[in-house]
C-alpha cells in the first residue's frame, strides 16, 4: 500500500474539540465543480443559514453523529394529539391501528421529508433546503413561485430532516456530481479499499460497519461506518438511525420519503417488505409521480413505468428490510425511497432538473396524501 497516496485523502480539522477527517480529492481526480449556482444548496452550512432564517417553522436538533454534528428536525404545523395507548404492531395486532394513532378527517395530514442518509447524494438536500424557503416565503431560491406547495404548509403537520448523515456529508469532497462521471460519485460515495479499488454498489453493503478495509471511508457511511439505511432495525447501531425512528413513532406521518441519489432517471423504489395495499399506493403514487415528470418534461422514466406488487423472491431474501421498512412497520407510514439524479454525465440532468425534480416529487405527496388519506378511528 501506498502510504502517502493513504494519507493524501484526509486532512484533519478540528471543530468543537472534536477530530474529523475530511476527505479530498485525490491526485487526479477533478476538483469540487465551482460553477455551482446560488439556488444549488448542497451543503451543511446551507442548512445552518435556513435554520437561523427560520420565522414561521420550528427545529431542533434531535441527535450528534459520531464526529459531534448535529442532526436536525424542522417543523410545520401544530402536533395532533394521537391519544396512542400501543405501539403500532401491537394495535395491529388488536386489529386496529387508532390504538396507536387515532387519526381521522379532523386531525392533519402528516408528512415526513427525511433528507439524504447518504452523505453524497446532496440533491435531497437542495431539494430540502429549497422547501424550507418555500414554506418561509413562498418561493424556492431561484425566486420561483410554488403557491400550492406553500399552502399545504397551512394545512399539514410537515417533518424535514434537511440531512440524515451529516458526517457522510461532511466528508464528501464534492458538493455536486453535475457534469462528472458516475466513477467519481462512486469513488467518493462507496468507498475505497485499501488497494484503492472501488467498493461499488451493492457490494459496498457487504461489510457493515464499513471498518478495516477501507482507504476512502465513502460518504454512504457516518463516521463509525454504519450506513443508515442498513442499520440493524431491531437494535440500531447509530445514534441517527434512532433519532429518526423516534421522530416517526411520535409523529405518526402519513407519508414518509427516504431521498436517496442515483446515476439514473428519478424513480420512486418499491418498499418490498410492507403489506400489499401498501405496496399498491406506493406503485400508484410512484406511477402518477412519474406521469408528472413526462408532463413537465423533467427526466423520467417513460410512460410504461410501473412498481411490481410481487412478493419477494419466494426462495431467496433478494430485497432487504431497510430504513423504509422500518418506518413502515414502526409507524404504519407510507414509506418509500425515491431517487433522484446525480446530474453525471452519463444521467444528464441539470442543477434546474434535479430542484425541480425534489419540488415536484415534494407536491405530488401532499397532493396524494390529502386525496388519498386513511384514517385510523376507534368504532
Ligand atoms: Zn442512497
Amino acid at each position: 500500500m501506498n502510504t502517502l497516496r493513504f494519507l493524501l485523502p484526509l486532512t484533519i480539522c478540528l471543530i468543537s474539540g472534536v477530530l474529523r477527517a475530511q476527505t479530498l480529492p485525490q491526485a487526479g481526480d477533478p476538483a469540487n465543480p465551482t460553477d455551482i449556482p446560488d439556488f444549488y444548496k448542497a451543503t451543511l452550512a446551507d442548512i445552518d443559514a435556513e435554520l437561523r432564517s427560520m420565522t414561521k417553522g420550528t427545529y431542533t436538533q434531535i441527535a450528534e453523529s459520531p464526529s459531534g454534528l448535529p442532526l436536525y428536525a424542522v417543523y410545520y404545523g401544530e402536533k395532533e394529539e394521537f391519544h396512542s395507548q400501543a405501539n403500532y404492531n401491537s394495535a395491529v395486532a388488536a386489529r386496529n391501528p387508532a390504538f396507536y394513532a387515532r387519526k381521522d378527517s379532523t386531525t392533519k395530514p402528516v408528512v415526513f421529508f427525511l433528507g439524504p442518509v447518504h452523505g453524497q447524494e446532496s440533491e435531497g438536500l437542495v431539494g430540502l433546503v429549497n422547501l424550507i424557503h418555500i414554506a418561509e416565503t413562498g418561493k424556492d431560491y431561484r425566486g420561483k413561485d410554488w403557491p400550492q406547495i406553500q399552502k399545504y404548509f397551512d394545512q399539514f403537520r410537515v417533518i424535514i430532516i434537511p440531512h440524515g448523515n451529516p458526517d457522510g456529508r461532511r466528508r464528501s469532497p464534492y458538493d455536486t456530481f453535475v457534469g462528472l462521471p458516475e466513477d467519481i460519485m462512486t469513488k467518493y460515495g462507496q468507498g475505497t479499499k485499501l488497494d484503492g479499488s472501488p467498493w461499488r454498489w451493492p457490494h459496498a453493503k457487504a461489510l457493515h460497519p464499513m471498518k478495516g478495509n477501507v482507504e476512502i471511508l465513502g460518504a454512504y457511511y457516518n463516521d463509525n461506518g454504519i450506513n443508515m439505511m442498513h442499520d440493524d432495525f431491531f437494535s440500531p447501531m447509530a445514534e441517527e438511525t434512532k433519532a429518526i425512528l423516534k421522530v416517526a413513532r411520535d409523529e405518526v406521518p402519513d407519508m414518509t420519503v427516504s431521498l436517496h441519489s442515483c446515476s439514473c432517471t428519478p424513480f420512486v423504489i418499491q418498499n418490498s417488505h410492507v403489506p400489499l395495499f401498501m405496496k399498491k399506493r406506493i406503485a400508484d403514487f410512484a406511477k402518477g409521480l412519474n406521469n408528472s415528470f413526462i408532463s413537465k418534461g423533467l427526466p423520467n422514466r417513460g410512460e410504461n413505468f410501473s412498481l411490481s406488487l410481487a412478493d419477494d423472491d419466494p426462495d431467496f431474501p433478494k430485497a432487504s428490510f431497510n430504513l423504509v421498512s422500518a418506518l413502515h412497520h414502526a409507524t404504519g407510514t407510507m414509506s418509500f425511497t425515491f431517487e433522484s439524479p446525480h446530474g453525471t454525465i452519463e444521467d444528464k440532468a441539470t442543477y434546474e432538473n434535479i430542484l425541480d425534480i425534489q419540488l415536484t416529487l415534494y407536491q405530488e405527496m401532499f397532493e396524494y396524501v390529502l386525496a388519498n388519506r386513511m384514517y385510523w378511528e376507534l368504532k
